[in-house]
């Protein structure tokens, strides 16, 4: 049996004027996702895409399942295609669905008759196709209002495709359409949440991880590199960068108050952080703060670590209970890969009573007794670059 599937774009229904750039960006990504499965053949037809399987070797549950985590996509389904033949429609119903009619009590069978020239109308084959379903089915029912399974029918120019329920897809909007922002990466259960859901918003990601070595492991940095990865399938390719951090913290710890340490480092992380989105072309960050989870995420202290950026920081966490980011983490298949107990570069030095409510006059003080200017610029520079995905 010939099968393709049928996507159908989420948001981009409503995106009117640029409706055609949206779709040929989310083809592509989906066309760049889908290249280690096979060969597919792509077709734009009346708010839907249609993937078709042309090579021989395809592996079409895998890129079932890719599909399924592409931004811009609300729902899709799969689908069984067929000559414009009414009893060829009505067998290949029956042998493509009759797995999932026999999983469910009720069941309605929709038609869509873009092929005018058919000579049914879309409710005599719901009443035909409806009529061969019960007669070798008997068990079921016809729910007209709330069936357990839909069985669409659309008769179309080429084809007929036949489907049940459509599958959810991921929402949001196709990355690449928003513009490009980069994601400040620790190991820990948030950022890469928040990344996540920048890149549901459309966003292509740059990752920028702060390493501390050798206070920090070589496998602590795998580990990053690994939940870079697992976002990869999300966001496509990411361009992963890593910050020789080590001589920056040692200042912070050498030459200023032990009570601002995390602040002071967390606004050096913002200007170097700046400096390589600006080289990038980035035109945010995004971290995974949360309001008042931990000493550095009160609002006075990231108002300080705000003020040290000079481009939009988005904070998507900044209203999730950890409970809520940690149902985020599990559906992505970030979590287990977090909880890996390596050590990060801001638990290298915790001040033992970090000030909680810091202010920027106060802050911007302890900064002006050492000069980081050089400091900042030699981490830019000695920054690593590698493509993840
Ligand atoms: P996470 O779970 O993302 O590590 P957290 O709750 O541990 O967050 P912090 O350690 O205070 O919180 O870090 C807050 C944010 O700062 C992180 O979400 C991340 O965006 C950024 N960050 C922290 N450590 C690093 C690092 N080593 N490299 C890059 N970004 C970092
Ligand atoms: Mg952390």
């Amino acid at each position: 049996m010939n099968k393709v599937i049928l996507v159908k774009n989420g948001e981009l229904a409503l995106k009117g004027l640029n409706r055609s750039t949206f779709e040929d960006i989310l083809v592509k990504n989906i066309k760049r996702r889908l290249k280690s499965f096979g060969m597919f053949e792509y077709t734009k037809a009346q708010s839907t895409i249609i993937i078709k399987p042309t090579g021989e070797s395809t592996d079409f549950e895998g890129a079932c399942e890719a599909v399924s985590k592409v931004f811009g996509i609300a729902a899709f389904s799969v689908a069984a295609t067929c000559e414009k033949d009414f009893e060829e429609i009505k067998k290949t119903t029956l042998d493509f669905l009759s797995d999932d009619l026999k999983a469910v009590k009720t069941f309605k069978v929709c038609a869509k008759r873009s092929d005018k020239k058919f000579p049914l109308k879309s409710p005599e084959i719901c009443r035909e196709v409806g009529g061969h379903i019960l007669k070798n089915l008997p068990f079921l029912k016809v729910d007209v209002h709330n069936p357990d399974l839909t069985v669409t029918v659309e008769v179309r120019d080429k084809n007929v495709f036949i489907h049940g329920n459509q599958l959810k897809g991921a929402g949001g909007m196709p990355v690449g359409t928003s513009g490009r922002a980069a994601l400040l990466i620790s190991g820990g259960i948030d950022s890469p949440v928040a990344g996540y859901m920048m890149a549901k918003r459309g966003l292509v990601l740059d990752a920028i991880h702060f390493a501390a070595p050798p206070y920090t492991s070589k496998r602590a940095e795998m580990k990053v590199r690994s939940l870079a990865s697992i976002v990869s399938k999300y966001s496509g390719r990411i361009n992963f960068m890593i910050v020789p951090f080590t001589e920056i913290q040692e200042c912070i710890k050498d030459n200023c108050p032990e009570e601002l340490f995390t602040v002071i480092m967390r606004r050096m992380m913002m200007r170097v952080a700046v400096r390589l989105a600006e080289k990038q072309g980035c035109k945010a960050l995004i971290t995974g703060e949360s309001l008042g989870q931990v000493a550095s995420q009160t609002l006075d202290a990231i108002a300080c670590t705000q003020a040290a950026a000079t481009i939009p920081v988005f904070r998507p966490l900044i209203g999730m209970d950890k409970e809520e980011i940690i149902t985020v983490a599990r559906k992505i298949d970030t979590f287990e890969t977090s909880l890996l107990p390596y050590e990060d570069c801001c638990t290298v030095f915790t001040p033992r009573h970090p000030r909680t409510r810091p202010t920027v006059a106060l802050i911007e003080e302890a900064e002006g007794l050492y000069d980081f200017e050089p400091l900042i610029e030699k981490a830019v520079s000695e920054t690593s670059f590698e493509w993840v995905d």
